[in-house]
Parts: structure tokens; sequence; C-alpha cells
């Protein structure tokens, strides 16, 4: 039975992006050693590396002055590296769920935390709109999609002082205006890749501010002095990302998936908006275009089981909630095709039409 992955993270990948990395794990590039296998100092690695750096400022528009990084560690090991190279005193934060939680717990091992806001009171099912960002901190930071509740902020804020977003489960699925950023990062098993590697995009002038020593790896600087190959990189990830960024470049870049992916939303919420059984946990108004959360509505709820079930016997994986939210949540990044949307939306009418 053909399977719709709704995982969050490690999730589902672009096929063409699988298949290559089948074949490259064989044979890369023509080689006759597989990409397991070769030194990341080939000739034919570094062309990856360079693509793969060249296909994310074509995608994104990243000008100039600002590098790209690709570093193992995943998003969590950027919770503290970004106040490490940025914080000299105070960092302000907005609170919009358990990942900005963990980040804000890592800054305070290096100053001053202002939680300029925070949605805690209400489980984190909308985002705070009315805050000031103080002008005294080295810089704000967001969390631009919360994976765990469905929240996202949609739109490039304004920010007087440099705005760093953790953006490991949006990036790449709308345009942005990366002059609005400082820096951005992220894990890349959501949208752009399999687990494994964390990208940063990094306006350079924000660092060497601070006057802390840093260990030499956990130096923005030294990594983008060598092209973020200071050390092995992590090899067999990147060619997994090249090729996702070359599928979403082939499909029409960021504007074309942001069409896809307000298409796919639309249609999920729209049935979750229609169907007795279910209801949205997230403000309206906030509701990523990602991940999609929902539960049962009152009268239903202890259907929730049962629901699960039959959504697995129809080929759904991936569609628990969260352990701290309950219910359901679809996970719906660049790589989820529109048909794996319609066949849940089918499934969800299916069961309606038991009760
Ligand atoms: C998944 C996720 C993380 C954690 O990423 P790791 O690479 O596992 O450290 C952090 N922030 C957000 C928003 C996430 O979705």
């Amino acid at each position: 039975m053909k399977k719709h992955n709704f995982n969050a993270g490690p999730c589902v990948l672009p096929r063409p992006a699988v298949e290559s990395a089948i074949e490259a794990i064989r044979d890369f590039d023509g080689t006759g050693v597989g990409i397991l296998e070769i030194s990341h100092r080939t000739p034919g690695w570094d062309r990856i590396m360079q693509e793969t750096e060249q296909l994310w400022r074509e995608l994104l528009n990243i000008p100039d002055d600002y590098a790209v990084l690709f570093l193992g560690g995943g998003a969590s090991t950027e919770f503290y590296f970004v106040p490490a190279n940025l914080m000299v005193k105070k960092a302000a934060y907005l609170q919009t769920g358990s990942w900005a939680k963990k980040a804000i717990k890592e800054a305070k091992l290096f100053g001053e935390v202002e939680v300029v806001a925070s949605s805690e009171d209400k489980n984190y099912t909308y985002i705070p709109k009315n805050y000031t960002i103080p002008t005294d901190a080295d810089y704000f930071h967001i969390t631009t999609n919360n994976t765990i509740y469905g929240t996202e902020i949609k739109t490039d804020i304004d920010s007087p002082i440099p705005l760093v977003a953790d953006m490991s489960s949006d990036i790449l699925s709308r345009p942005i205006d990366i002059s609005k950023y400082g820096l951005i990062y992220g894990g890349a098993q959501k949208n752009v890749g399999p687990a494994g590697v964390a990208f940063v995009i990094v306006r350079k002038d924000i660092l060497g501010k601070v006057e802390r020593s840093l260990p030499t790896m956990m130096d923005y600087r030294t990594h983008i002095g060598k092209g973020s190959m200071f050390n092995t990189p992590p090899v067999f990830p990147i060619f997994v990302m090249h090729e996702t960024l070359k599928w979403l470049k082939k499909l029409g870049g960021v504007e074309a998936i942001q069409k896809i992916n307000k298409h796919k939303a639309e249609l999920l919420y729209n049935e979750i908006d229609r169907n007795k059984l279910f209801v949205g946990t997230a403000a309206k108004e906030d509701r990523s275009l990602m991940n999609v959360c929902f539960v049962m509505a009152d009268e239903y709820k202890d259907k929730e089981a049962e629901f699960l079930k039959f959504a697995d016997e129809k080929g759904m994986v991936g569609i628990k909630g969260h352990r701290s939210v309950g219910g359901f949540r679809a996970s719906i990044y660049n790589a989820c095709p529109t048909e794996s949307v319609e066949a849940l939306v089918a499934c969800m009418q299916e069961f309606e039409k038991e009760f």
C-alpha cells in the first residue's frame, strides 16, 4: 500500500533526491567510489559544496555580505553557538514554543536574556503580537515556525537590532527578505534534507564583537574561513541537501513551492474546519503552513485512538501529535506531495461518515 508520510522530522524527502542518494552510495559522480567512501578533499566533493552554497544563494537571494555554512550538530547546537558568537551582554527572545525555550536556556549561559513575550499561557497556540524589541539587546531571536504547536510567523518582521531566526521547519517554504535578518539557522531534516547537518546564513559584520574566547569549532569565523570544511563536513547529508535544493530549483524555487504549500495547507485546514469530528488547535491567523495540528472535537474525544488506527490502515504515517499537545499533527513540508494531503482529507471524510 502507498504510504503517505506526515512525519515531523526527519520526514519525507523529494523522490528524485532519494534516488540520486541511492545511486551516489553506489557510485559518486562516476568516480567508481561511493559517496560514503570518498575523501571530502576530492575535487568532485568540492564542486558539490560550492553548488550547494550557490543553490542556497540563488533560491533565497542571499546577498554577498552573508556567509552560508553547513555544520554538524543540528539546530540545537546553534542554540548555544548563537549567543556564544553574538551576545555581548544581553539578548532578547520571543518564546513561542519549546524549541524557543530550549534556545533561551542555552542563551542564559552566556549573559542576560530578556523574554519579550511568551505564548506559554495558552500552550503556545498563538504568536504574541504586541511586544517591544529592546534596542539595548545584542540581537532578537525568534522561531519562525513552531513545529510542535503548528504556529508560524509568516512574514519577515522588522527589528531595530540584528534579527536571529530558527527556521528549522519553514526555511525555503516561501520567499524571505534575507536583508532583514542578521542570522538564520536550522536543522536540515524538515525542509532541506536528512538529519545530520545544520545550515547557518549569517551577515558577516555582526560577528567578532564578543570578547569571550571561543573554542575554534564554536567560532562561526572558523567555518567561514574554511568554507564549512575546517573539519570533515557531514558529507552525505550535504549531498542529499544538494539534491533536495536542485529539486526545488527545478520546480520553480520558493515562489512556486509557496503556492503549493498554501494550497496544501488550505485543503487540510478547510477540512478540519468543516469536519464535525475535528478542531484545529492553533489560532487561525497564526496557523502554520508546515505543521497542521488538530484534535478530536469534545463530543468525539474518545475516538482519537480509533482515528489513528483508521488512518494507519489507509497508509497515513506520522500523524500522531507531539506528546505535549496530543491529538494529531500532519507535517506537510515542501516535499510532501499534494496527493498525500488529498489522501488524508479523504480519510478524514470517510471516518466522519461512521458517526
Ligand atoms: C526540529 C527543530 C529543532 C531541533 O533540531 P535538531 O537538529 O534536532 O537539533 C529546533 N528548532 C525547531 C524549530 C525545530 O523544528
